[in-house]
């Protein structure tokens, strides 16, 4: 037999007993007692957790055409060193990515990047302009081979097109991301409609506005017959409307972010653009209904929303203030802090949300496999242990809007191999 090309000695896969992770031409060839002979690459894994590498559905990567934001390189390089192996590139760039052309040009500059697989988006409409549908058949057979299309940052709100679309992309399998925003019931909205809107005297973003989307949507997606996926969902109320499409039977399926984990609307009181993001921060008890639904399964992955942004954008008043923040670097460490720290998923339940679910919606055969002998190797390797502050001054982003600095939250990504080859050691660009 070969000798291998890397051997992780005493990781835990999942969580579980220690066992040596063997891998020799960019796939797992065995684990259990690994086998060293020279030129064998060692890396020391013991105490850390070993989990397939993360598949982020909704990354703004920016380029082209925001590149003082994030460029396809910085962004998935701050992918990397968050543990990911894949990310899906939302289509609201400048072009927007509702062509062939542009989604192969986003494609391309993923693959000269090399942190992680870049899975390009498709816009839904023309220009995001909501009036007509975009090539989504172009775009699907392209290079980039389009499976996901989305307006992501606007909603699809007429009726008619989202019916078009979801019939379009049933013929070949795809599926359509929807940013549930009613446009009417959020004009000027600035955050969350409650009491602390009230409080503030800002202009409140109603949790109807998204359930009402989402309503009509499953309702859609099940006349037709196609896949609907739904974006950041941020309420209580959305959770109960897609429990009860999935009881059904339709084919829905569903994300939440990891500020919508962790934050609260509360946050606002600080007028810190920094916590201004759409959909906007919720309660404690939106919050507290997210994670059971995100351990139960009727939310079937986490996904970033990471959205970066310059200083100029954000460091603003409330009101002119980009929505917005990166989350690729701290995704894993909230979702340990919401998530298994409470108890509510062990880590093999976090593979699941943050890998194998997020790869089956986003069509990515390559990613989201069981740590198992034959996969591919992309993995991440995870210490559950320190706890130190977030500190945005060390991402790899471009952007510095984290609502996470300063705060204190577990874990740190030790490293990450993407089919094999090592994107990040000893937590750092390798
Ligand atoms: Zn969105």
């Amino acid at each position: 037999m070969t000798a291998p090309d890397w051997v992780i000695r005493g990781a835990r896969p999942l969580g579980g007993q220690p066992a040596d992770i063997s891998i020799r031409d960019g796939v797992i060839a065995a684990i259990g007692q690994g086998v060293t002979a020279p030129g064998v690459q060692v890396l020391e894994a013991a105490g850390l957790v070993a989990l397939p590498g993360l598949v982020d559905l909704h990354t703004h990567l920016r380029e082209p055409g925001r590149e003082d934001a994030e460029t396809v390189e910085t962004g998935t390089m701050a992918a990397a060193l968050g543990g990911f192996t894949a990310v899906h590139a939302m289509a609201n760039t400048d072009p927007v990515a509702d062509t062939a052309g542009v989604t192969e040009q986003i494609w391309r500059l993923g693959r000269q990047a090399g942190h992680c697989d870049v899975q390009p988006v498709g816009a839904v409409t023309v220009g995001l302009a909501g009036s007509r549908l975009a090539e989504l058949g172009a775009m699907a057979e392209s290079a980039a081979q389009v499976r996901v299309f989305s307006d992501d940052g606007r909603c699809v709100s007429d009726a008619v097109l989202m019916r078009r679309a979801l019939e379009y992309v049933k013929a070949f399998g795809g599926v359509i991301a929807q940013h549930a925003q009613e446009p009417r019931l959020t004009e000027g909205a600035q955050m969350n409609e409650g009491v602390a809107s009230g409080r503030l005297g800002l202009t409140g973003w109603p949790a109807v506005a998204e359930e009402a989307i989402i309503s009509r949507d499953c309702l859609l997606a099940a006349h037709v017959g196609s896949a609907l996926h739904i974006c950041h969902v941020s309420t209580a109320g959305s959770v109960e409307i897609i429990r009860w499409a999935k009881s059904k039977g339709w084919q829905v399926t569903a994300e939440v972010t990891p500020h919508h984990l962790l934050l609260t609307d509360d946050l606002v009181a600080s007028y810190d653009p920094v916590y201004k993001v759409n959909p906007p921060l919720r309660t404690a008890a939106d919050v507290a209904a997210l994670r059971q639904a995100l351990a139960d399964g009727t939310i079937d992955c986490v996904a970033t929303d990471h959205a970066p942004h310059p200083v100029e954008d954000k460091e603003t008043e409330w009101a002119v203030a980009a929505h917005g923040m990166t989350g690729l670097e701290t995704a894993l460490r909230v979702v340990q802090e919401a998530m298994v720290e409470t108890g509510l998923l062990d880590w093999a339940g976090v593979a699941d949300r943050m890998s194998a679910r997020p790869a089956a919606i986003g069509r990515l055969p390559g990613h989201g496999q069981p740590l198992a002998v034959g996969s591919p190797a992309n993995l991440v390797l995870y210490d559950p242990e320190p706890r130190e502050a977030v500190d945005p001054a060390t991402h790899a982003s471009r952007s510095r809007n984290s609502p996470f600095a300063g705060l204190v939250l577990p874990g740190r990504v030790t490293a990450t191999f993407l089919r094999g080859r090592p994107t990040v050691l000893d937590g750092k660009p390798a």
